[in-house]
C-alpha cells in the first residue's frame, strides 16, 4: 500500500486539506493516523495500521503506556492494579506475545480460598450452606456468595453465539438486573448478597446486557459461570495465563515496538475531524494533523476533550453518559505469625460490609505475604472521600475488626483508585438500563474522520482482549478509508 505523507511545509503553506477545511493552524507533526491512548486499543490499532505502511502518531496523556494494564512496581510484590487474566481464548493477545517475545505463564491472579464474612459472622464455606446467616432458598443454597450472579447469568442465559447480545432481539435483556434476577426467582437474600458483591452499581442500577454479553464469553470456552457453585473466579485464575514480569511488560514492548511513534505526557484536548482531515491539540500545545484519529480512551476520558463538529444523537449521550464504575484497592504486607493460622479459617474473605474482597494473592513464588482489599462501585466511590493514607488506615482497621486474627500483622503498602487515576476515571464501563440499546450500533460509527476504539466499543470479547478486538476493528475502519 503506498500511503501519502504530508508535510508541515505543505500544511503550513494551505496544501493540506484538513486545515483549508477549518483548523486554522499549521501542525508540529503531520501523520496519516493520530491514535489518542495508549491503551492496548490504542497500541494494537497502532501495530496493524504500521504494519501496513502507515504513519502512526500514538498520543499517550500519561508518563507510562498500557492504561488499565498496571503493574504495580512501586508497591511491595508488585501487585497487578489492573488487568492480569489472559483467558485461553485471547487469540490477539497471545499473537502478540509470540509476536514480541513477551513470555506467558500458566497460571493467573491466584488467591488463598474464601471464607465469608456475612452480617458481621465468619463462615467457613464448608458450613455457607447450612449457615443461619445464608438466608437464600433453593437450588442457591449451597453456591457461595460471590459465585450467585455467574450461576444466574449462566442458568438463565438465552444467549448461545458471542454476537446475540448485539441482534434486535436482545434488546429486551436491556432491564435492571435486579428485576431480571428477581424475574427468575432469585430470592430476597440472594439478591442482597449479590447486590453487595462486584457488580458496578446496584442490581437496579445496571442493565442486565452487557453481563450476559460477558458471561456468554466465558461460558462459551469453559462452562463457567455455571451453578456447579465453584468460584469462576478461582477457575479462571487456574486456566488463565500472566505475561512474566507482569502484565505492563506487554504494552511497553508494543510500544517499543512502535519506536517514537509513542509520544508520553501528550493528553489530548482537542480533536477536530472534517471531510478532508483530523488536527488534534495537547494540552502542552503540540498541534499533530493526519487523515484519520482514532481515539482509543474510555468515554469518561473522551467527555474531557473537544470535538469540534461534536457528536450528536445517541454518540454522544453515549460519550457523555456511559458510566465507569470504581474499582478502589488497598495493598497490604502480613507480618509475623500467618493469621490464617491462628485463626484456622481461609486467607482471602468476601464481606458484604463496606469491602468487597480481602484477596490473598498466592505469589507465583508460592509466597503468602500480602493481602489486596477491593472495593468496587459505589462503596469504591465512597471511600475514595478518604484521602490515601486515612482510606488505608481505615481499611486495615477494617480488616482488623472482620479478622481479628489479623489485629498488629498488617501493614498498608500501596493504595490504588481506577476512578482517581489520572485519564482513566474508572475500572470498566458499563450500562445503565436503557443504554445498551441506544448505544451499542451508534456510538462505534466513525464521526467524521474520528473513529472509535477502547474495551467499551467491544463486539465478542471482554477485557484486554475486548481492547485489542477494538482496535483491531478501528484500524481495519481506517485502512479501508487510506485507500
Ligand atoms: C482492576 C482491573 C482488573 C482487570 N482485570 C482484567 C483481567 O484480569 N483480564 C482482562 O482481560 N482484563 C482485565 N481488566 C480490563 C482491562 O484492563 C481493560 O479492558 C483494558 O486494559 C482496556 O484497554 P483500553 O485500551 O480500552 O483502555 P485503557 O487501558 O484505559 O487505555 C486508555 C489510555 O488512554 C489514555 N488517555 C486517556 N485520555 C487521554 C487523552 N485525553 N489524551 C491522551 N491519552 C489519553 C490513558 O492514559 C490510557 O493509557 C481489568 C481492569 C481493571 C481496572
Amino acid at each position: 500500500m503506498t500511503l501519502s505523507r504530508r508535510t508541515v511545509v505543505g500544511a503550513a503553506l494551505g496544501l493540506y486539506p484538513a486545515l483549508r477545511s477549518g483548523a486554522l493552524w499549521a501542525a508540529d507533526e503531520v501523520a496519516d493516523v493520530i491514535i489518542v491512548g495508549a491503551g492496548f486499543a490504542g497500541l494494537n490499532a497502532a501495530m496493524i495500521l504500521a504494519g501496513e505502511g502507515a504513519k502512526v502518531t500514538v498520543l499517550e496523556a500519561n508518563s507510562r503506556v498500557g492504561g488499565r494494564a498496571y503493574t504495580g512496581d512501586h508497591i511491595y510484590g508488585t501487585p497487578e492494579l489492573g488487568a492480569s487474566q489472559i483467558g485461553p481464548y485471547y487469540a490477539r493477545i497471545r499473537n502478540v506475545c509470540t509476536q514480541l517475545n513477551v513470555e506467558l505463564t500458566l497460571g493467573s491472579n491466584i488467591n488463598a480460598p474464601f471464607v465469608f464474612s456475612v452480617g458481621g459472622e465468619l463462615i467457613a464455606a464448608k458450613d455457607w450452606e447450612s449457615h443461619p446467616r445464608n438466608d437464600t432458598v433453593g437450588w442457591e443454597r449451597p453456591l457461595l456468595p460471590q459465585t450467585l450472579l455467574g450461576a444466574y447469568l449462566g442458568k438463565f442465559s438465552p444467549f448461545t453465539e458471542l454476537d446475540d447480545w448485539l441482534q434486535p432481539e436482545a434488546e429486551q435483556y436491556d432491564v435492571p438486573l435486579g428485576d431480571w434476577l428477581r424475574g427468575h426467582g432469585a430470592s430476597p437474600g440472594a439478591l442482597r448478597l449479590m447486590n453487595e458483591g462486584l457488580v458496578p452499581f446496584d442490581l437496579n442500577g445496571v442493565s442486565v446486557l452487557t453481563l450476559l454479553q460477558e458471561s456468554t464469553r466465558g461460558r462459551l470456552l469453559s462452562g463457567a459461570d455455571d451453578e456447579s457453585g465453584k468460584d469462576r473466579f478461582e477457575r479462571a485464575a487456574l486456566t488463565s495465563a500472566h505475561v512474566k514480569g507482569g502484565t505492563s511488560r506487554l504494552p511497553e514492548a508494543m510500544a517499543a515496538h512502535l519506536g517514537d511513534a509513542v509520544r508520553l505526557n501528550s493528553q489530548v484536548a482537542y480533536i477536530s475531524s472534517h471531510d478532508t482531515g483530523v488536527t488534534v491539540q495537547c494540552l502542552d500545545g503540540r498541534r499533530h494533523s493526519a487523515d484519520f484519529c482514532i481515539s482509543a480512551v474510555p468515554f469518561g476520558s473522551l467527555r474531557r476533550v473537544t470535538i469540534d463538529r461534536p457528536l450528536t444523537g445517541y454518540q454522544a449521550e453515549a460519550v457523555n453518559r456511559m458510566p465507569n464504575a470504581n474499582n478502589s484497592q488497598v495493598h497490604l504486607r502480613i507480618k509475623g505469625t500467618p493469621f490464617w493460622e491462628q485463626d484456622g479459617l481461609d486467607a482471602s474473605t468476601w464481606t458484604d460490609g463496606i469491602i468487597n474482597m480481602i484477596r490473598q494473592p498466592i505469589g507465583y513464588d508460592g509466597s503468602r505475604d500480602r493481602l489486596a482489599a477491593v472495593i468496587t462501585g459505589q462503596k469504591g466511590d465512597r471511600i475514595d472521600q478518604l484521602a490515601p493514607k486515612e482510606r488505608g488506615e481505615f481499611i486495615m482497621r477494617e480488616i482488623e475488626r472482620i479478622r481479628p486474627s489479623t489485629k498488629g500483622k498488617l501493614e498498608v503498602t500501596g493504595v490504588h483508585s481506577w476512578s482517581e487515576y489520572p485519564y482513566v476515571h474508572g475500572c470498566r464501563h458499563s450500562y445503565r438500563p436503557g443504554q445498551a440499546r441506544r448505544f451499542i450500533h451508534d456510538m462505534i460509527k466513525p464521526h467524521d474522520r474520528l473513529h472509535f476504539a477502547g474495551e467499551q466499543t467491544r463486539r465478542l470479547e471482554i477485557g484486554m482482549e475486548s481492547a485489542m478486538e477494538s482496535g483491531e476493528r478501528a484500524a481495519i475502519e481506517v485502512l479501508g478509508r487510506l485507500g
